[in-house]
């Protein structure tokens, strides 16, 4: 049969996770926490099934989480953005993800991405036609070079993504790269696809640059969010996205057939979960207390690092140690060694391997701990 994918394979997140259940190898692969989700947050849960919330949600979400979502992006980032027609609840951010890109990529429309980038951007372009254009980003500070992101830009372009604190490199944007973007955007009817999913976890101080926060940005954007990634419970598969009322309808014109609507019992938790800033405040602060411990334990091993400025993946380089291609040693690694991470070549253009590895610190002390044991014999 004709494959509409013939160029992909199975995700690497997959591919990694079977190969540490399969050697029993410690799991710093896949991105998820090995720890519990808050237990007010599942009894709420348990509470909203009790009280009835067992049926279909309306289509852009439960009322009181759209409400709660406005208030936390009002608070935040000082945007309002309107619950009744600006704000859809969705099965996670991949599906928003999924659902935009759809809802607006036609044949021969170009998205520029930039690289390394989360594998769930290309596969979308590509059902719908669309061309992926990338900018690589160098190891190992990958900042922007705005004046070539300028030059790939015609008369096709059609959508930009850009993804802050990024997976799997752990930069963040600054001010400045968001400025520079407004700059380059304005004036043409380009949309932003804004993955913000990782915008509690953010490292030394710095601050979060949502695209909302740039008006010019925030009037041809979609913000993506992820209850998983904020509330230690990936598996839930919840978050929502947020754009400007014209752009909106366009979205749940696809949203509402493709899922109609997504898990009406949690919603309800949620938007009473949210309603304590401080359970998303305070996650930078826990998650770089991991990331420092990681990082001291190993600072004397044969990986050499930047630290993360953001999200819970930290890139090691390995150059030192071998300078087998990445995919090879991380599979190495997991059956040898016993400790899964990602090769980062996955996510390059032309799969360029710059040896590093990204692994992920959302786990307890104990298992960090157990990794770093690991990685200084190697
Ligand atoms: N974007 C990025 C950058 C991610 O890291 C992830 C989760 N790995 C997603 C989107 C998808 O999030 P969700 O699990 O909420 O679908
Ligand atoms: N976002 C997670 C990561 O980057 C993985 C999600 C998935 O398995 N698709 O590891």
């Amino acid at each position: 049969h004709n494959s509409k994918l013939p160029h992909v394979g199975t995700t690497i997140f997959t591919v990694m996770s079977s190969l540490a259940q399969k050697h029993k190898a410690l799991n710093l692969s896949q991105g998820f926490p090995n720890f519990k989700s808050d237990q007010k947050l599942i009894d709420l849960v348990t509470n909203a099934m009790n009280s009835g919330f067992n049926q279909y949600a309306p289509m852009a979400g439960h009322l009181e989480l759209r409400v709660a979502i406005t208030n936390k992006l009002e608070q935040l980032y000082n945007t309002s953005y309107h619950p009744d027609s600006e704000i859809t609840v969705t099965a996670g951010a991949t599906q928003a993800i999924f659902t935009i890109i759809s809802a607006f990529i036609k044949p021969e429309d170009e998205v520029l991405i930039f690289r390394p980038a989360y594998d769930c951007y290309e596969p979308a372009i590509a059902l719908n036609g669309g061309k992926t254009i990338s900018v690589q980003l160098e190891a190992p500070h990958y900042q922007v070079d705005w004046s070539v992101v300028s030059k790939k830009f015609n008369s096709k372009t059609k959508m930009v993504i850009i993804n802050t604190p990024q997976n799997p490199s752990g930069t963040v944007f600054s001010r400045e790269d968001m400025l520079k973007l407004e700059a380059l955007l304005k004036g043409t009817d380009i949309i932003l696809l804004s993955d913000e999913v990782y915008e509690h976890i953010i490292f030394d101080d710095k601050k979060h640059q949502s695209a909302c926060m740039f008006p010019d940005l925030k009037a041809r954007s979609f913000i993506v969010a992820s209850f998983g990634k904020t509330f230690h419970n990936t598996g839930w598969k919840l978050g929502y996205c947020c754009a400007p009322k014209a752009l909106m309808i366009e979205f749940q014109k696809v949203h509402q057939f493709n899922v109609f609507c997504v898990n009406h019992p949690m919603q309800k938790a949620l938007a009473e979960y949210l309603q304590d800033p401080n359970h998303y405040l305070e996650l930078s602060t826990f998650y770089q207390r991991k990331r420092d411990l990681f990082l001291s334990l190993i600072k004397d091993s044969r990986f050499k690092f930047t630290p993360a400025e953001g999200a819970y993946f930290q890139i090691l380089d390995y150059s030192k140690i071998t300078l087998e291609n990445d995919v090879d040693f991380a599979k190495r690694l997991t059956i040898d060694h016993k400790i899964a991470s990602i090769p980062l070549s996955v996510f390059n253009t032309d799969n360029l391997d710059n040896k590093v590895l990204r692994f992920c610190f959302a786990k307890t002390d104990d298992t960090l701990k157990q990794a770093a044991d690991i990685l200084n014999t190697i």
